[in-house]
């Protein structure tokens, strides 16, 4: 027999000690299958797409206490539908994007809560600081004022061992630990958005405070 989607979620939130969130992605998932994550108590929804996100919303509006979470890659020119429809950016790649959603925030009169994605290893298939490139840019992100940075967020590559992969988890928390330690007053550093279904177990184990969990809540996403 297979489980309810309400019993994947209480599985998972045993696994998590209490304070790391469960974000429940949702990409590929029918707003009937989110609309059963919701009663079984999920408020944090991750989406990749813009638009996927935004067709839902409006299908949900009687949900309204979601808070949406972008977690895919967003291009510049989508920055102001990102902002009025996502609370949290966790794919924040670049300087020159962090000051937009900084410059179309202040227009909007909005303060998103935003992550810095980085990679902790070369990959050429992922957005992402690199480490020297995010300490470079540090002083210019302390700038964007209008946006709440909140912590690191990480993708791991593909075909790492499970130690491999807990290195590179907690090398993202030193790495938050060394943002802490520069004195950037509007760089908050308290959350680190890692591990998906098939390793949060192990980012968790390295201080992760928000997984990003799909498939092991959904099932395998329609293509
Ligand atoms: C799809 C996705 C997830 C969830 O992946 P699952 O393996 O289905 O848990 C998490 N984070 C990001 C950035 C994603 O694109």
């Amino acid at each position: 027999m297979t489980s309810s989607i309400a019993e994947k979620i209480a599985n998972i939130r045993q696994e998590l000690p209490a304070g790391v969130r469960l974000i429940a992605v949702t990409k590929g998932v029918s707003v009937d299958a989110m609309g059963e994550a919701y009663a079984a108590g999920v408020r944090d929804f991750g989406e990749s797409q813009i638009q996927e996100a935004a067709v839902k919303q409006a299908r949900l509006l009687d949900l309204p206490d979601i808070n949406w979470h972008l977690i895919g890659h967003l291009q510049s020119n989508k920055v102001k539908k990102a902002l009025e429809i996502f609370q949290w950016i966790h794919s924040c790649d670049s300087l020159s994007l962090a000051q937009r959603l900084n410059r179309v925030a202040s227009e909007l009169s909005l303060k998103p809560q935003v992550c810095l994605q980085v990679k902790i290893l070369p990959d050429p298939n992922k957005y992402g600081w690199t480490i020297p490139e995010l300490l470079a840019d540090l002083p210019g992100l302390d700038r964007c004022d209008m946006l709440q940075i909140r912590g690191l967020m990480t993708i791991l590559p593909l075909g790492l061992s499970e130690a491999e992969s807990l290195t590179v988890f907690e090398r993202t928390r030193t790495l938050s630990l060394q943002i802490q330690e520069q004195n950037c007053s509007n760089l908050k550093m308290q959350e680190l958005s890692m591990g998906m279904s098939g390793d949060y177990h192990l980012a968790v184990r390295a201080g992760a405070t928000m997984v990003r969990v799909g498939h092991v809540i959904f099932g395998d996403r329609s293509p």
